[in-house]
């Protein structure tokens, strides 16, 4: 364990749903960093999702997220997007957590396909000065691909922390780490996919989340996108 991060450790998506890949990184950033918590945070209403289309009421996205970090040590689920009114745009997530959390810098967790984007985020150079990030492998995207275009990034050391990784800084000073950890190939999408398909999701979400989905009866109508 190392207690080297102070802060707070915000980890956002659409989380629907919840899976292992998002569940192992969490658990694994959490340990590695030391962090005493760490917090979940879905989106009410994801504003880059493509299409724009509607995703799963937050109420079961959230209820989903709950039941599957329940009994899993320092992994909290924050409903502050969804308390929120208006479009859940992460720079206003990164303030809110600073003003309750004063003086604590906020450590953004991001996926490395979802970094590529950050350009087309809502005051994305904003978001950029607000907060430190920690870049998630996804298959096939290594977080130095991600760098968004036109965003300067320079190495500061070949490790972040203690751990095996990158640590580069951005124009304005914050860091962004790229520890490597292994990439876990689970989508939300590729749930979605089986349940619409009939075919197990075992494995790939907690058994609480796979029970939810079921019940209420999820993911069978057609896809979005
Ligand atoms: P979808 O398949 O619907 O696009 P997703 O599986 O990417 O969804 P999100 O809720 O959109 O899930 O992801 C929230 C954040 O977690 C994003 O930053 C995303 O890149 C990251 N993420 C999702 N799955 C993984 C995974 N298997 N490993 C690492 N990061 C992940």
């Amino acid at each position: 364990m190392h207690a080297e991060i102070p802060g707070v450790a915000l980890f956002g998506g659409t989380f629907d749903p919840i899976h292992y890949g998002h569940l192992r990184m969490a658990i694994e950033v959490r340990e590695s960093f030391g962090l005493p918590r760490l917090f979940l945070v879905p989106a009410a209403r994801p504003p880059h999702k493509k299409p724009r289309a509607p995703v799963t009421p937050a109420e079961h996205r959230l209820a989903m997220a709950r039941a599957a970090v329940a009994g899993i040590d320092g992994l909290e689920v924050l409903d502050m997007e969804l308390r929120r009114d208006g479009p859940s745009y992460s720079l206003l997530t990164v303030r809110e957590a600073r003003e309750a959390n004063p003086g604590a810098e906020v450590l953004f967790l991001v996926g490395a396909d979802a970094f590529s984007e950050i350009a087309t985020w809502h005051r994305f150079e904003e978001l950029l000065d607000a907060c430190d990030f920690l870049l998630l492998p996804r298959p096939g995207t290594s977080p130095e691909s991600a760098f968004p275009p036109g965003v300067r990034l320079e190495l500061e050391e070949n490790r972040c922390y203690s751990l095996p990784g990158r640590t580069y800084r951005l124009p304005g000073g914050r860091k962004v780490l790229c520890p490597d950890l292994p990439a876990l190939d689970i989508s939300s999408r590729s749930i979605r996919d089986k349940v619409r398909r009939g075919r197990s999701i075992r494995g790939l979400v907690p058994p609480e989340v796979e029970l939810y989905i079921a019940v209420q009866g999820l993911y069978r109508g057609e896809e979005r996108g």
